[in-house]
């Protein structure tokens, strides 16, 4: 068997030796004699692991100690509500900036919950730049500023942390661990798991302690931070495999160096591939150079009537998930940390040779 390259925006690739480590403990979990599946969330190796996996991921993100680390269900798109359950008190208006359509999706849920001030927006062009931050238009009595550092559709990614005096929330789920961060400048960072964390199904929120016990009075008590926070994320049954193997995830990081060493391989992945994209006369990326994702590629071909001939040769080479997304077409190469830089000379060897015969 070999295991094809998977350029997929998520649920994405896996580094190859944590299936291999769940594998041989799939069916004996340490001599236990039960798989980690099977196992009450209770137990003393459930809570191990669990530990641990917080443990780790504080040491990868160096997380200062007056922040909660929760692992949650309802992916990121339930943050869109739990932010502003949580953090609005219901009364005050939140800040938030359009950048795509994970930006446009948060503002939408915020609204249910409180007033929404859209500082900025990239919509008139087309989503493919951050907009300037001396333009943006800061409200003076918001209770936080939301964004979202990258745009998994559009590629688009900033290239700068906002300066703002209230608590910066940020929607990290597809760059996070992607890269040294300063989490002390943010009030709170979430993540879907299935892009550079884990497989799909647990959510991570990382939480400034002082922002948490303001949930507006309706706010369910699954959705509400406190909850979560009081008890190590196990008020209800988490989804205990997924953070298992989330584990691992951030054991092999560790091992590979960490979050610095992933940083330098995903600057030289996505330099490379935009390199050769401008490159080649025949694919093209729409977005401001400053702004391309390190982790999302967007491309399209000179025509687009040879899109679906393109995904059927890189199919037939192995090289699998390229087709952009529904709404915007064309290509996308999400290459995450377990995406291989043997990945992306794969895919630029291919995408060579298939503007050479059909371009
Ligand atoms: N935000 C971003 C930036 C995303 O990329 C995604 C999923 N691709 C979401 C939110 C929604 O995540 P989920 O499907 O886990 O709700």
């Amino acid at each position: 068997m070999t295991r094809a390259y998977n350029f997929c925006a998520g649920p994405a690739a896996l580094p190859e030796a944590v299936l291999q480590k769940a594998q041989a403990e799939m069916l004996d979990y340490q001599g236990k004699g039960l798989s980690v599946m099977e196992m009450s969330h209770r137990s003393d190796e459930v809570v191990a692991i669990a530990e641990k996996a917080e443990r780790d991921l504080r040491d990868l993100l160096s997380i200062p100690d007056q922040y909660k680390v929760l692992f949650l269900q309802g992916g990121a798109s339930a943050q869109f509500a739990m932010v502003p359950m949580n953090l609005s008190d219901g009364t005050q208006s939140a800040d938030y900036v359009n950048t795509g359509q994970w930006s446009s999706k948060a503002i939408k849920e915020a609204k249910k919950y409180c007033n929404v001030h859209v500082v900025a927006s990239s919509e008139e062009d087309n989503f493919s730049s951050v907009p300037d931050f001396e333009r943006w238009q800061l409200s003076s009595n918001a209770a936080y500023l939301h964004y979202c550092p990258n745009e998994t559709i559009g590629g688009v990614e900033f290239d700068f942390i906002p300066e703002v005096n209230v608590p910066l929330v940020a929607d990290f789920s597809s760059s996070i661990l992607s890269e040294p961060l300063d989490v002390s400048r943010f009030g709170l960072i979430y993540a879907g798991a299935q892009k550079n964390i884990g497989p799909a199904g647990i959510c991570v929120v990382i939480v400034r302690e002082d922002l948490l016990g303001n949930a507006i009075p309706a706010t369910p008590t699954v959705f509400d931070y406190k909850t979560h926070a009081d008890n190590g994320s196990m008020y209800n049954t988490p989804p205990t495999y997924a953070w298992y193997l989330s584990g691992l995830v951030f054991e092999w990081m560790k091992q590979q160096g960490g979050v610095e060493a992933m940083g330098k391989l995903n600057r030289a992945k996505s330099e490379k591939l935009y390199q050769y994209i401008d490159g080649s006369g025949f694919y093209a990326n729409p977005v401001a150079v400053n702004n391309r994702s390190r982790m999302n590629v967007p491309f399209t071909l000179a025509d687009a009537s040879l899109d679906k001939a393109f995904l059927k040769e890189a199919e037939a080479r192995r090289l699998l998930n390229l087709k952009g997304h529904r709404s915007v077409g064309g290509m996308r190469a999400s290459i995450y940390n377990a995406v291989p830089m043997e990945a992306v000379d794969a895919l630029i060897d291919f995408m060579k040779d298939f503007a050479q015969r059909r371009g």
